[in-house]
């Protein structure tokens, strides 16, 4: 699934040339997002700069190997995850506020990083010889993000809520018939026919051979449900766009959508939209001083000609 857009191939194509200029547009777009996101996990801002440094230096060297696979923040934000963990010596890093709250008591939630990029040794979404792998989460990932615009474009935002709570957050049942104030049953049978209709149309992407190979997997839920937990963290398949987070900031996002990305960001708390978020309001307060710069400047020179 090729997400880069024209633009962002081109900018990638002046970088790998060894443009200056492209790559300082490439390090002024990102940096802002990457430090918010570094800095909600290290508190030191000065580890939290090292990190993103870090996560560019890696980018350049992985560049080549990029496939373009996933749009450049999420492969930035991979490589960021991966520094950070190692910086905190393996410890696992959550992704949502909630997951932050629930802690240890949740055992089942254990996303592997194995399918990581690994810029170092080179960029690829998953590790050399694990093509099989590979067919699952390129499956999985197109059958989970046609559910999700089905979600989107029916306005129906409470499925939508659901579905990150179980999948993308792994939250217990118990926690989510409270949220979203539904009997637990109806949380378990949710879930249960919403993976046996993402199995089915992930199967049906894949092929016979999938099916076959992977059958032991499509058995239990359980391996599913951790195989969808890797995917939707990794590229973040229900993330709302930049564009989205700026107008829910600006207070210019209608209705119900508002309300969802207010889920997403307060309640569900995804680090990587709050990250987002935060570097937006930075800008926005940049351009705010700006301007009140100008203004005094422009209101004030004429009596400093005359002073
Ligand atoms: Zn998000």
């Amino acid at each position: 699934m090729k997400r880069l857009s024209k633009a962002d191939q081109f900018l990638l194509e002046s970088i790998q040339r060894g443009d200056e200029r492209s790559w300082n547009e490439f390090v002024d777009r990102f940096q802002g997002r990457l430090l918010a996101f570094a800095r909600q996990r290290l508190r030191d801002r000065e580890a939290a700069e090292d990190v993103v440094q870090e996560t560019f230096i890696a980018c350049l060297r992985g560049l080549q190997q990029f496939r373009g696979d996933s749009g450049l923040e999420t492969y930035l934000f991979v490589i960021l995850r991966r520094k950070i963990i190692d910086h905190l010596r393996g410890r696992k890093l959550n992704l949502c506020l909630m997951q932050d709250t629930m802690g240890a008591d949740d055992a089942s939630y254990s996303a592997t990083e194995t399918l990581a990029v690994d810029p170092v040794t080179g960029a690829s979404w998953y590790a050399k010889g694990e093509e099989r792998r590979e067919a699952q989460h390129g499956a999985l990932t197109t059958a989970v993000t046609e559910a999700i615009e089905k979600y989107k474009d029916a306005l129906d935002f409470r499925a939508l809520m659901l579905t990150e709570l179980l999948f993308y957050c792994g939250a217990p049942a118990p926690q989510i018939a409270a949220m979203m104030d539904e009997p637990e049953p109806t949380i378990r049978t949710f879930k249960r026919r919403w993976l046996q209709r993402i199995a089915a149309r992930a199967q049906e992407l894949a092929g016979e051979e999938f099916a076959q190979v992977d059958a032991d997997t499509w058995r239990t839920d359980e391996s599913v449900d951790s195989l969808l937990r890797d995917t939707w963290q990794t590229q973040r398949l229900s993330c709302p766009k930049r564009n989205t987070i700026g107008a829910y900031l600006l207070g210019s996002l209608d209705e119900p959508w508002a309300e969802y990305v207010k889920f997403h960001i307060e309640h569900l708390g995804c680090h990587f939209c709050r990250a987002n978020l935060d570097d937006l309001k930075a800008a926005a307060d940049e351009a705010e001083q700006q301007r009140l710069h100008e203004r005094i400047l422009n209101s004030t020179v004429g009596f400093l000609k005359q002073a």
